[in-house]
């Protein structure tokens, strides 16, 4: 594996899954965060193609219009509606789940944000500490605490969060503490979004290994140099070296699983998390 391999692909229809589902129509909202790239991007699209009006929200503004014009290209089943906001402002938060409620019913979240921060606990910024807490922890917390009454008022009451988690919601590597924490973080959100969501709000978690996004393909060299070692060496030996399937994910992949989570094929999942990570930290030697 080497760095051309690690390429972002774009989204296709032939790679989006479909799942046929009376509440995957267009009077339903799914609100998708960090949709202006990589993960969220791809879901914004799926969850599109499956017929919702998607809300795709994001601070990169042009990332997003690249989100749309490419469900344009797609010709998704149902909408992509960009919504521009900054997830470590509170007024943003609030005014992105009002957007929301204006295209339609909110029945469906999914948390994808994130950023990476990389450092080692005698040196990790608090500054960078508190933005990776806000952006992928409270920011999710914040924005499920605003949806929970619009999925309650939905035609059968229902609603669904998806939280995008990670192997480092199972266990660390080094040198990413708020990362790591966060992730452990989500997964206890979506435990307790199940407690008290009665069967009717469900929540699961999805926790992949590495992904082919700019988020991995921007922190190779930092790692590499934070770890004396070559950027062919972080792919294969830091990202890949546990893995059993020796190949990233596309960002598609990811995308599908929300889709499985979110439709009536979840129905049982609440709470849960779907861990897909080619056997990373549930083998070793
Ligand atoms: P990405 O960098 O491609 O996308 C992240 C998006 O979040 C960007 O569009 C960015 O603009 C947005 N974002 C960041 N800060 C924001 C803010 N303050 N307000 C609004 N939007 C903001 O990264 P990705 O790899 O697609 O990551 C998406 C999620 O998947 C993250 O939560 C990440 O932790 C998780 N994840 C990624 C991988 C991987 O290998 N790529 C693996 C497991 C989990």
């Amino acid at each position: 594996m080497t760095q051309d391999q690690v390429a972002v692909p774009a989204v296709t229809r032939e790679t989006i899954h479909t799942v046929d589902d009376d509440s995957f129509a267009e009077e339903n909202v799914c609100i998708v965060t960090g949709a202006a790239s990589g993960i969220g991007q791809a879901v914004a699209l799926t969850a599109a193609e499956n017929g919702l009006t998607v809300a795709a929200t994001d601070y990169d503004e042009a990332g997003l219009e690249e989100t749309v014009d490419r469900a344009d290209e797609i010709g998704v089943a149902g909408s992509v509606a960009p919504v521009v906001g900054d997830l470590t402002v509170d007024e943003d938060i609030e005014r992105i789940v009002q957007e929301a409620a204006n295209l339609g019913s909110v029945k469906y979240l999914a948390n994808v944000a994130g950023m990476q921060h990389i450092d080692a606990i005698e040196e990790f910024p608090m500054d960078a500490y508190d933005r990776i807490h806000q952006i992928m922890l409270r920011a999710p917390i914040y924005l499920t605490k605003l949806c929970i009454p619009h999925f309650r008022e939905t035609a059968d009451g229902r609603g669904c969060v998806g939280n995008m988690a990670s192997v480092h919601g199972h266990y660390v590597t080094s040198d990413k503490v708020a990362y790591n924490v966060s992730k452990f973080g989500l997964r206890g959100l979506t435990q307790s979004i199940a407690a008290e969501g009665e069967g009717d709000v469900r929540s699961f978690s999805v926790s992949t290994g590495y992904v082919k996004t700019p988020l991995v393909t921007n922190q190779l060299q930092d790692t590499a140099e934070q770890r004396g070692i070559s950027v062919d060496e972080v792919i294969s030996d830091v990202m890949l070296g546990q893995s059993r399937v020796k190949e990233m994910m596309d960002p598609v992949d990811v995308a599908n699983l929300f889709v499985v989570g979110f439709s009536k094929l979840g129905r049982h999942l609440d709470g849960g998390d779907l861990l897909f990570d080619g056997g990373m930290t549930l083998t070793y030697e």
